[in-house]
């Protein structure tokens, strides 16, 4: 009889699962299997002081470089327990205290770490905003591009990304202006060809309110998102759409402004695509690290994972979640976090597109937050930025929380 029952219930849930076509095939996360995937060749983030913990590609190396003196680079392998950092310096009784040193780089506002050099922002002796090129190898050092700093007045960097020997800074000029006494920000983004120095004008926002946030590209085209960041909907709109308090935060908001888009830009001609624009169901995310490798981007729409490809601009909708909260793209899969509209009851999901498999994680059984706050990844292991922890992926896959390191 108890056999019968089991049955009779087992069959009913097989029915609730086969009527709903948005869940998922596979649940077993043993099967996921760790792609050794090339990620973001070509897409290198920018991080600014605080957070400049960066993945060596290919490699299970992550390098550090602190705000505070000494301002160098630091090496760390997260599998050696001993000794975990050191001086990126092979200099014998280097002191690590000027560029003599192939570590050092001094004071600096914005740092990536692209094909084996590190790129990054600061001010030379007059404060004229530049930007520099280090090859720690050989300790070769050139300025890619400086801008002349204004009268009274000062450039700071205020985003880098790098993709296909591209460099993409966004700046504010503060220049003082003389009659009134005050200083109008001028925000603007430039396109800097890593190899040749040139320089090229992108956008020129309308005033320091409004955004352009650049995901990643190709060689021709680059993806970015642009919105207004003060025009959201109120607390108490929020409220009576029957959504928590606690859940009001910018990023799981949508704007309301009618403008918000993500754009597929050509270089060259200036030709811009909208892929995706808010009245349609694009949402857009603060968090734009890792929605773009292989050439591939993911997007949401509505209920919609999207699956862009940037070259043939073909756009393919891989699967149907609601309440998506946030998603990257993780060893060659999407990942995914779901939630109900109170942000509890928190689901991880994995796609693999290239088997068009899903799976749903275990999270260590939490339900509320991501157990293992994922960021980037290693060869073989994914790095929480805020919690500056490492896992090997395939502990991660299989629930296994036991030997998270502990960096830096
Ligand atoms: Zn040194």
């Amino acid at each position: 009889m108890k056999t019968k029952l089991i049955k009779i219930l087992s069959a009913v849930m097989l029915c609730g699962c086969a009527s709903k076509s948005s869940l998922p095939k596979v649940e077993n996360t043993s099967e996921i299997n760790q792609a050794n995937f090339h990620f973001q060749e070509e897409n290198a983030y920018g991080y600014y002081p605080g957070t400049a913990i960066f993945p060596a590609r290919n490699k299970d190396y992550i390098f550090h470089v602190f705000a505070t003196e000494p301002e160098i680079i630091y090496i760390e392998n997260p599998n050696e327990k001993e000794n975990k950092m050191t001086p990126y310096c092979d200099k014998a009784g280097c002191t690590h205290e000027d560029e003599t040193c192939p570590a050092y780089i001094g004071e600096w506002t914005y740092i990536a770490f692209y094909k084996n050099k590190f790129y990054y922002t600061g001010y030379d002796e007059n404060r004229n905003l530049f930007l520099k090129e280090l090859d720690p190898s050989n300790n070769n050092r050139r300025i890619v591009y400086q801008w002349d700093r204004p009268a009274n007045g000062e450039d700071s960097a205020t985003d880098l990304i790098i993709t296909y020997g591209n460099a993409i800074i966004r700046k504010d000029r503060w220049p003082l202006n003389i009659d009134t006494g005050e200083q109008q920000i001028v925000t603007e983004t430039f396109l800097i060809n890593l190899e040749n120095g040139n320089c090229d004008l992108l956008a020129k926002d309308r005033d320091f309110q409004s955004n352009y946030s650049v995901i990643g590209g190709t060689e021709d085209k680059i993806i970015f998102t642009k919105y207004e960041i003060d025009n959201y909907m109120s607390l108490g709109d929020w409220i009576s759409q029957g959504k928590s308090e606690s859940s009001y935060y910018e990023e799981y908001i949508p704007p309301l402004d009618d403008h918000v888009a993500l754009v597929s830009m050509d270089i060259k001609t200036k030709k811009e695509i909208v892929i995706a624009e808010a009245e349609d169901g694009f949402v857009r995310y603060s968090d734009i690290m890792n929605k773009i490798a292989d050439d591939q981007l993911v997007y949401v729409k509505n209920d919609e994972i999207h699956l862009y490809d940037i070259r043939s601009e073909e756009d393919k909708i891989i699967y149907h979640l609601e309440e998506i909260r946030n998603y990257w793209i993780i060893d060659g899969k999407v990942l995914m976090l779901t939630s109900d509209k109170n942000r509890e009851n928190l689901k991880e999901y994995i796609y693999d597109w290239q088997y068009d498999q899903m799976y749903i994680l275990n999270n260590n059984g939490n339900t509320e937050y991501m157990d293992f706050g994922v960021d980037t990844e290693t060869e073989n292991g994914l790095i929480s930025i805020v919690d500056r922890q490492w896992i090997k992926k395939t502990d991660f896959y299989n629930d296994n929380y036991d030997d998270i390191v502990t960096l830096w």
